[in-house]
């Protein structure tokens, strides 16, 4: 039914046993954003359930009508004007970065008394242009969250930079992840997810590979 999504999945799979790691291991986000609905109906159809998104106003008008059974991941920047939107739409919010969002995240989760798996997003480059809190503030962030704030820290995610070799990006991620007891790392998307499994990756965010070059015109 979906090519494209059967061929994703062989490359994880190969990924993981050359990797050593069990078949399974690694988690697909589908990364919908853009996306007309004629190249996500096909993936949908041949059970893909995890997808990710970049804003929450999108994700909305895109998933809310067939939220069921699905699992949704804000994997794009989030303002602290859209938290407690975000706190109620998304099961998974990859992008807390900075203390004011935390703060934000926390007041929402206790209003709304739901709580989304996070990941604190890492500038694993530190590019000015990327969000991120900077690797050599991660440590000291991650402790915020987890005690001042009481936010449950599930795993770490990142953005290399384009041009550079991902692999030691991936294993400095990693290395944060082992040294404040994080367990989960979200890390590739479709022109390194391979490298990122063998780097340890947990989950990886597909899009263009599985749905075709996103057309922002
Ligand atoms: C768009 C996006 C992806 C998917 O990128 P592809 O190169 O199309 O696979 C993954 N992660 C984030 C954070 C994104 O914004």
């Amino acid at each position: 039914m979906s090519q494209a999504l059967a061929e994703i999945q062989g490359r994880i799979a190969a990924a993981e046993a050359r990797a050593g790691r069990p078949a399974g291991d690694v988690t697909l986000v589908a990364v919908s954003k853009t996306q007309p609905w004629e190249h996500i109906a096909p993936v949908l159809d041949a059970g893909q359930k995890v997808f990710g998104e970049n804003r929450v106003q999108e994700a909305m008008e895109r998933w809310s009508q067939r939220r069921e059974g699905l699992e949704l991941r804000l994997i794009g920047p989030l303002q602290t004007n859209k938290a407690r939107e975000a706190v109620a739409f998304f099961d998974v919010i990859e992008t807390l970065d900075r203390e004011k969002l935390a703060r934000v995240l926390a007041d929402e989760i206790q209003r709304a008394g739901k709580v989304p798996r996070l990941y604190v997003q890492v500038n694993i480059g530190e590019e000015p242009q990327k969000a991120g809190i900077a690797p050599d503030k991660a440590d000291a962030f991650i402790a915020a969250c987890r005690e001042t704030y009481g936010l449950p820290v599930e795993g770490l995610m990142c953005i290399p930079p384009v041009d550079a070799d991902p692999a030691p990006h991936f294993a400095k991620l990693r290395a944060i992840a082992q040294r404040t007891g994080v367990e989960k790392l979200s890390m590739g998307m479709s022109d390194d997810f391979e490298i990122a499994i063998a780097e340890g990756a947990t989950s990886v965010r597909v899009g263009s590979a599985l749905f075709g070059r996103r057309d922002y015109a």
